[in-house]
């Protein structure tokens, strides 16, 4: 017996009940078209919503930046100081979202990680969303709040659980997701804020899906509802829509500073690197430059849904570009995910505990990348193994 066993044991397990994660590998840059494991597949996968993540504006302003900066910044910030790119980043995303200002972090998972604990403690109590994103369930438990799950996208549960609970605690923070990554559907922000409001507890809102894709030019869940100024910080991540990587956080500029001085990954963490804020100061000029990349996107959202429906498929809640295909069981749902690959189409099979059991699905992440004859080979081979499978007539 090794003290190591159990992790073997347990890896184990993974692959005996199909839990265990094959990463597929790619040796293409994430475009509309991969290469994956050798193989030339149509990508139904990735959260690059707009193309940016080989965009050649973008690479050609990662070199000049890199030929002036080098790549690394050094240390954390606030020790070895911080490039003058990094605060023209956070006054263009702040310009951008239209908040007083933003704080840039190295992911958006590290966004959540530093500002939920610095807005809230032991004292405090933490109204959550049930289907919230890992990060904002880590930052909850690092906070050490006292965190009550309410009911899915449902404000009136929410008012419930504040009213009863918000008078044996310090303060308050109500915290969700805007665009929900397994069904692709949007919290109703403004009714959240009603009750915000109504009860003066902090709104937190994590806007990752809704990024670049959400809103006039894609400036988000804010802007798409039209509540400027009145939801106190926002999450942003820039590995998805802007097609870089990188956490921001928007909103007040107390809060902000605030951050600055209390945020752990920002006070025990490097910086974004050079080629990260750099690829993303491109990427704001993209998104401020032209609606066209977003109006594309939705374009092609319209477009696929539709083709969908009328093929007889089942896409579930969906309001915005994530795109589930209902098939219940998992194992069908991996059988059709297999099916898929061989007909050239990579797409991802999600299944229980990733979303509740007999909801299994595939998840078609769609994009700006896309061309409507790559949509349509993708709905070629949706219809083809749908028949073989008999999910549809
Ligand atoms: C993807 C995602 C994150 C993590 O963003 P990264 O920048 O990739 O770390 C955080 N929150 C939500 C809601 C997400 O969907």
């Amino acid at each position: 017996m090794s003290k190591i066993d159990w992790v073997t044991q347990e890896l184990e397990g993974l692959r005996e009940t199909g839990l265990y994660n094959h990463i597929r590998i790619l040796s293409s840059p994430q475009g509309s078209w991969l290469v994956v494991d050798g193989k030339r597949v149509l990508n139904f996968c990735s959260n690059n919503y707009l193309g940016l993540a080989n965009h050649p504006r973008i690479v050609e302003a990662v070199k000049t930046a890199v030929g002036k900066y080098g790549v690394g910044p050094g240390a954390v910030r606030t020790i070895a100081g911080t490039m003058d790119l990094h605060i023209e980043l956070e006054k263009r995303l702040a310009g951008f979202k239209g908040v007083e200002a933003a704080l840039t972090f190295q992911s958006g998972f590290t966004a959540n990680l530093a500002t939920i604990p610095a807005l809230v403690g032991k004292e405090d109590v933490i109204f959550s969303d049930r289907l919230n994103h890992a990060s904002i369930i880590d930052g909850c438990r690092l906070s050490g709040a006292r965190v009550i799950p309410y009911e899915h996208n449902n404000p009136q549960a929410l008012e419930a659980v504040v009213k009863e609970n918000l008078d044996d605690y310090r303060r308050g923070l109500i915290v969700t997701d805007g665009v929900f990554s397994m069904d692709g559907d949007v919290a109703p922000v403004d009714k959240i804020y009603k009750v915000a409001e109504n009860y003066d507890v902090l709104l937190m809102v994590d806007d990752a899906h809704g990024e670049g894709v959400l809103g006039r030019g894609g400036r988000g869940i804010v802007d798409h509802f039209g509540l400027h100024g009145k939801v106190d910080v926002e999450i942003g991540t820039m590995s998805k829509a802007f097609g870089v990587m990188g956490g921001v956080v928007a909103g007040d500029k107390s809060i902000i500073e605030w951050l600055s001085q209390r945020g752990r990954p920002f006070l025990f963490s490097s910086a974004m690197t050079v080629p990260d804020a750099a690829a993303c100061l491109a990427a704001v000029d993209l998104l401020e430059g032209s609606t066209e990349l977003v109006n594309k996107l939705w374009d092609n959202t319209r477009y696929f849904k539709a083709e969908m429906k009328t093929l007889g498929f089942d896409t579930g809640l969906s309001t915005t570009p994530i795109t589930p295909v209902m098939l219940g069981e998992a194992l069908l749902a991996q059988e059709f995910s297999r099916e898929l690959f061989k007909a050239g189409v990579f797409a991802m099979a999600l299944g229980f505990p990733t979303v509740p059991r007999g909801k299994a699905r595939i998840r078609v992440m769609i994009s700006a990348a896309h061309d409507t004859s790559d949509l349509d080979a993708g709905l070629e081979a949706f219809a083809r193994v749908g028949k073989q499978l008999d999910v549809i007539g």
